[in-house]
């Protein structure tokens, strides 16, 4: 498939990044000027209400698609195929992912849903390296892709571009209800609804994002970054691996760091290769002070929040990868215990006094990855204490399919 459109384009972000998410491949076509927008039949003057434009392989044509539409075209958008499932699964990164391999593998009428696209923020990483069995590391995406067609091959359904935003679960059903009026039955669900990536709080970030303000690695945008400045912002992980990656296309990039230095935030391996890379510019104690620009991004200033001293950096990109919080405000109204920070608490967790919490209608005391609610559990990133990995959320996606099958025998 081929996508028509201009960087710097939120629109046309949304479409490149779910694409290269869902491992779909497709030929990015910056449309230039008015010659490039007239030959694919756009006059230049309302190019940009109409861009970006998919054209797919059969020929078909659609003008600034939504994610659903483009979704549908891929026969990828389906309704529930059943009035009630053993399990319903929210969230398609690993944990989810992993929960849907284990329990559509061991028998559960299995149903994913996914508000966005498979792999969570794993799929927005360019190299997953410490991924157990991959010595040579893999692309987030190729392993979300790996996972789902795995996860599909058991006979688990995978609902993408839809939001679980309510549940009611009293009388032993977990239901669901998502952003489009579908309703989901269930007799157990697994919360794997993962974080959302911290916004940078500065003045026109909303105005910037994804025009020139981008969350995550960016992974599907790096070869558009051929020639030029590239500014990462993030001390972790997943900064450091997006500045590596970046160094392959752009000329030089600057990785702003709040704290003194990397070495309690960013593994030894990559810690190495960061300094080994000219390219790169490490920038400690720096934060982003200000962006400017005026349809697109077209400065950053930086701040040393030790001298005030300010930097100001020419360039159209800047990748924010600075943690994230879960969205779990549904899970307030339905009476699930969150912690402080808004993570689903479970298991041991919950326990007071060695004692289930006061709304814990059962004898027995909740499983470790249960919610206060029976039959509802939670797994990787957004449940409390979670180690924040690739392979913890998949251990945990699995784990909580064992519990799932305890809570259906026995309750
Ligand atoms: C750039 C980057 C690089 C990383 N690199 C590594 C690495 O090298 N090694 C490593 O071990 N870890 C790495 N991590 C961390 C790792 O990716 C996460 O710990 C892991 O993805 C957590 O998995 P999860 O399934 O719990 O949540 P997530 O990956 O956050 O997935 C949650 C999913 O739930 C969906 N969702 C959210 N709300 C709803 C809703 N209401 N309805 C339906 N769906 C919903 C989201 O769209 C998302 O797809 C990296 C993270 C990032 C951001």
């Amino acid at each position: 498939m081929t996508v028509y459109g201009r960087t710097g384009s939120a629109q046309c972000y949304a479409v490149r990044d779910f694409l290269y998410r869902n491992d779909v491949p497709f030929k990015w076509v910056e449309v230039v000027n008015d010659e490039s927008a007239r030959a694919i039949g756009v006059d230049d003057s309302v190019a940009e209400e109409r861009l970006p434009i998919c054209v797919f392989s059969d020929g078909t044509r659609l003008e600034r698609p939504t994610i659903r539409q483009i979704s549908e075209k891929l026969g990828w958008f389906g309704d529930p195929s059943l009035t009630e499932y053993d399990l319903a699964i929210y969230g398609a990164g690993p944990a989810g992912l992993s929960a849907a391999v284990y329990g559509a593998s061991e028998g559960l009428k299995t149903v994913v849903i996914e508000r966005w696209s498979v792999g969570g923020q794993a799929s927005s990483s360019p190299k997953i390296e410490n991924y157990l069995g991959f010595p040579q590391g893999i692309s987030g995406a190729e392993l979300a892709e790996r996972a789902r067609e795995q996860a599909c091959r058991f006979g688990a359904e995978i609902l993408i571009a839809r939001e679980g935003i309510r549940g009611d679960f009293s009388a032993r059903k977990r239901v669901g209800y998502l952003s489009d009026g579908t309703k989901v039955v269930a007799r157990s669900a697994i919360c794997a609804t993962g974080i959302e990536y911290r916004r940078l709080a500065v003045p026109n970030e909303e105005r910037f994002r994804g025009a020139g303000v981008y969350y995550g690695a960016g992974a599907s945008e790096a070869q558009l970054c051929v020639g030029h400045h590239v500014v990462v912002v993030g001390g972790g992980n997943s900064g450091a691996q997006a500045a590596l990656h970046f160094s392959k296309y752009a000329p030089r990039v600057t990785l702003a760091v709040r704290g003194d230095s990397l070495k309690s935030t960013v593994s030894a391996y990559l810690i190495d290769r960061i300094y080994s890379t000219k390219t790169i510019e490490v920038l400690t104690r720096t934060e982003v002070a200000a962006l400017e620009g005026d349809k697109t991004l077209e400065a950053v200033v930086l701040v040393d929040n030790q001298t005030g001293e300010q930097r100001r950096i020419h360039t159209r990109w800047l990748f924010a990868c600075i943690g994230g919080s879960p969205r779990t405000e549904w899970a307030n109204e339905a009476g699930l215990i969150r912690d402080e920070a808004g993570y689903l608490v479970t298991g041991p967790d919950l326990l007071q006094a060695g004692r289930a919490p006061e709304r814990w209608p059962l004898d027995r005391l909740p499983y470790y990855l249960e919610t206060n609610v029976p039959g509802l559990f939670a797994a990787g990133d957004v449940r409390h204490d979670s180690v924040k990995r690739c392979a913890s959320a998949v251990g945990e996606g699995a784990m909580a399919v064992m519990f799932v099958h305890l809570y259906l025998a026995t309750g």
